[in-house]
């Protein structure tokens, strides 16, 4: 058996250039919030254009099933699209993403069937007479059994992120204990091993199917030690792993839509673990070894600790006076503000201080929220103006100039502990440094700590008050404080 190497059209591998030129410009666009939403169109414009030129390859297959295919995925992806909510995008994407994953590992068990199970070469003997069969290309065979293992360990690491995002697994890590690390390099050592059987010749789909379920349990094996506070930036790794293993069945296709647009997912995945990693001050081998963010909430109002009785609470019109009279105020949103959707009330609070001649910005922490751009998109939804947006490195050294730091449903990224406290698990992530500002004041509805599980010592500051309640709520309030003053 020889391999079928298939050579595609040139108008086929047109089209692909024209997928490629758009995908590329449109991701240039997400650099920039003003261009984000239209670098993405054109960038699913691009993906389109790359579907179709697939589907036009001389005997593509069977179109009904093609046709059906399409159908279900347009059936349940695009309502899923349409009605997930903000907070809840991190589960989406790694429930998306592990169906990439997937298919790139049922893809290379068809391409494994497709060539009679006989990646290696081998010889038939029949009576007096040898038949030698000639193998697929041993690069090919390769890049079969690679995409076949990273994408099986996408496919099930990615549901189990999902589970744990979406709480239908319990978000703290669940180990084997001090046995997991020595059972995941088993798993992966025997996946390899079958592996490396497959591409020298070993003719069976047993094992083939055996190195599948091997890398499916790996995968679960994986993440399922990964605290729920972690699942973000494991999702951005599992994304880069679909991105390769798409990329390497691009290879063994010849397909080089596949190359192309998995390369890209793959380094643009790597990219983002490792900023948000660094936003965290959390190493990727750190992350995958487990442990950090299981805890959940540890401690509530009551739970308030050696600090216990030093809270200054306010109220939304002494909030309103305060805010009215300042020359500079920094807005601080975080997680709170998203689940609240909080952020066009948030607005309307800014610009009617703006016409009260106030200076208003916003201050935007790489990882506030839960994803990466969180607050960005939020606010730009909104309508903030862009250029209000400040990062992390600009605004910090603007707090010390700020007379109200108005924190809005943001703990972790604000918490002094994290450069003061040494035992503190969050020690040594960048923070917002609110408690430089002459005044903060703090919209959260309770004491309870943020997503780290830990009590934020910003609270306690007798600079700081706290105005209790929900985050829309709170800030409607102080917009009618204002309108009385
Ligand atoms: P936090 O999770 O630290 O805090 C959010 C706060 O919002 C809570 O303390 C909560 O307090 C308050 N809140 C919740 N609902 C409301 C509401 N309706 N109205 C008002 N307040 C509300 O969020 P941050 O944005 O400060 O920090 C993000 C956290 O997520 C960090 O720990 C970060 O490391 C982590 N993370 C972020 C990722 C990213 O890419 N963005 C990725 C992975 C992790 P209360 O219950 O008292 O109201």
């Amino acid at each position: 058996m020889t391999a079928i190497v298939v050579s595609l059209p040139n108008y086929v591998q047109l089209l692909y250039i024209v997928a490629f030129a758009l995908l590329i410009y449109g991701m240039s666009g997400l650099t920039d919030p003003r261009k984000a939403v239209r670098g993405n169109r054109i960038a699913a414009v691009g993906m389109g254009v790359a579907l179709v030129a697939t589907l036009v390859i001389p005997h593509i297959g069977n179109w009904g099933l093609i046709a059906l295919g399409i159908a279900v995925g347009t059936a349940v992806g695009v309502p899923a699209a349409r009605m997930v909510k903000m907070t809840a995008m991190p589960q989406m994407v790694a429930l998306f993403n592990g169906v990439g994953g997937g298919a790139v590992a049922l893809i290379s068990w068809v391409d494994y069937r497709s060539h009679g199970s006989s990646f290696g070469a081998h010889t038939v003997h029949l009576g007096l007479i040898d038949v030698h069969f000639g193998a697929v290309p041993t690069y090919v065979a390769i890049f079969s059994v690679g995409a076949a293992i990273i994408g099986s360990i996408s496919f099930w690491g990615s549901n189990i992120a999902f589970g744990k995002l979406q709480e239908i697994i319990p978000g703290r890590p669940i180990s084997l204990g001090a046995a997991q690390q020595p059972v995941n390099l088993i798993l992966f050592v025997l996946a390899i091993a079958a592996g490396v059987d497959i591409v020298a010749g070993a003719h069976s789909e047993l094992l083939f199917i055996g190195m599948l379920v091997v890398a499916a349990v790996l995968g679960n094996f994986v993440v399922l030690p990964i605290g729920g506070a972690d699942m973000p930036v494991v999702i951005a790794l599992l994304n880069a792993f679909t991105g390769v293993s798409a990329a390497a069945t691009g290879m063994a296709l010849n397909n080089p839509a596949l190359i192309v647009f998995g390369m890209m997912v793959g380094a643009s995945g790597t990219i983002l673990t490792n900023l948000m990693a660094k936003a965290m001050n959390r190493s990727i081998p750190a992350i995958i070894a487990g442990g950090f963010g299981g805890g959940g909430a540890v401690a509530g109002a009551e739970g308030a600790g050696e600090h216990a009785g030093s809270v200054r609470s306010t109220s939304a019109a002494d909030a309103a006076v305060q805010l009215a009279y300042a020359s500079k105020v920094v807005v601080v949103p975080g997680y709170g503000m998203a689940v609240a959707q909080a952020q066009h009330v948030v607005k309307e609070l800014a610009s009617d201080l703006e016409k009260r001649g106030v200076d208003v910005k916003y201050a935007i922490h790489p990882v506030a929220g839960r994803m990466p751009g969180h607050m960005n998109v939020l606010l730009a939804e909104a309508d903030v103006p862009y250029d209000q947006l400040k990062e992390m490195d600009d605004i910090n050294p603007e707090f010390q100039r700020t007379d109200v730091s108005l924190v809005i449903g943001a703990n972790d990224v604000t918490n002094p502990a994290a450069k003061n406290t040494p035992s503190s698990p969050i020690y040594g992530m960048p923070i917002l440094e609110v408690a430089d500002s002459k005044s903060v004041i703090v919209i959260k509805r309770s004491m309870n700590p943020g997503f780290a599980g830990i009590e934020n010592e910003l609270y306690y500051d007798p600079k700081t008050s706290m105005l209790f309640g929900d985050a829309k709520g709170a800030v409607s309030e102080i917009i009618g404080e204002l309108g009385e003053l």
